[in-house]
């Protein structure tokens, strides 16, 4: 069930690494939201600072600056102890199921292992093959080691272990760019199956943008660090307004041969740590103007929870379909 309750919000965020004796910003005034029941796609080339925004939001990582709340708590500053009911909550998947379980346990220890930390290990036992169930493993799995499975398998391990404590937010960052591609869809389908099963909201992210755009309510695109668009999938996918949102659209294998305006980018996004001036995406635009160099775009709310940070976002529709390809 969807509903209009927030129950993620990052107000303007930012997190720096220090890096050789300077500060690498890799999130620089992140704001987004998750409502109940919601999925949302945060999308983005490699270094774009996703795994680190999703990090800071469930406070793995701090922050310098910005607002974090959850569960319509104020959760920026809670000490450790005080995050423990708000981390029952907000379970993650990451990107490698092959480093992300621990080999010397069973499925079912690790499928348990939050429901222990959390003093739930009465209702352990029965609840395994419940979860088991769920994500499409026999209950005679339970006794094996991670080693005797399949990326996918263990994907979705993962994703039993991340459902054990009835979370109401799953973050999964890249559940699927290590898994072979054909199962790639499987994992994505499992994940909303779950998702109808459980009832929870998602924030999922992901490079590949149209392996997510189906299953997203709505989609937020990052490059080098900031939000460059956001909106619901079906604007993103068939009315993107930034320039790099067309440019993921037209990398992405499943959707390329959609659509006749493609930009196909060459090498890779600038390091944060030497962020061009302007517009940061401007050496790599290809409709990008004098003045794009020197000004940076705000993210303009365009329409209600429509946003871009383009200055040529109105004009760009034309010019692009003559743009067969850039590099
Ligand atoms: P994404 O998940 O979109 O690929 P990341 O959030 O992992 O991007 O990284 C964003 C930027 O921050 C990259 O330039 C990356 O090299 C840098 N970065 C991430 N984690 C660290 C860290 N612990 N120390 C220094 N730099 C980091
Ligand atoms: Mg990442």
């Amino acid at each position: 069930m969807k509903s209009d309750e927030v129950i993620l919000s990052a107000k303007n965020i930012s997190v720096t690494f220090p890096v050789a004796g300077r500060q690498l910003v890799a999130v620089d005034g992140v704001s987004l939201e998750v409502r109940e029941g919601e999925t949302v796609a945060l999308v983005g080339e490699s270094g774009s600072g996703k795994s680190t925004t999703a990090l800071a939001l469930i406070r793995a990582i701090p922050i310098d600056s910005g607002e974090l709340r959850f569960l319509g708590q104020d959760i920026t500053n809670l000490r450790e102890k005080d995050l423990f009911s708000a981390r029952r909550q907000m379970q993650m998947v990451f990107q490698d199921p092959y480093s992300s379980l621990d080999p010397r346990m069973t499925v079912q220890e690790i499928i348990t292992e939050p429901l222990r930390a959390h003093g739930m290990q009465e209702i352990a036992e029965q609840r395994v093959s419940e979860l088991l169930a769920a994500v499409g493993l026999s209950p005679d799995h339970s006794s094996r080691k991670p080693d005797q499975f399949s990326g996918g398998q263990r994907q979705r391990i993962a994703i039993a272990r991340a459902l054990a404590l009835r979370p109401r937010l799953i973050i999964a960052d890249e559940p699927v760019s290590a898994l072979d591609v054909s199962i790639q869809a499987q994992i994505v389908n499992l994940l909303q199956d779950v998702q109808r099963e459980f009832r929870m909201s998602y924030l999922i992210i992901a490079h590949d943008l149209g392996l997510v755009n189906h299953i997203a309510d709505r989609v937020i695109v990052m490059y080098l660090g900031r939000i460059v668009e956001e909106g619901t999938a079906d604007q993103i996918t068939w009315e993107p307004k930034h320039p790099y949102t067309v440019s993921l659209l037209s990398a992405s294998p499943g959707d390329a041969h959609l659509r006749k305006n493609r930009i196909i980018l060459g090498g890779e996004p600038p390091s944060p740590i030497d962020r061009p001036s302007g517009c940061p995406f401007h050496p790599r635009c290809p409709i990008a103007q004098e003045r794009c160099v020197t000004e940076t775009p705000k993210l303009l709310e365009i329409e209600s929870g429509r946003k871009v940070a383009c200055h040529f976002s109105g004009v760009m529709d034309p010019p692009l379909v003559e743009i067969q390809s850039y590099s």
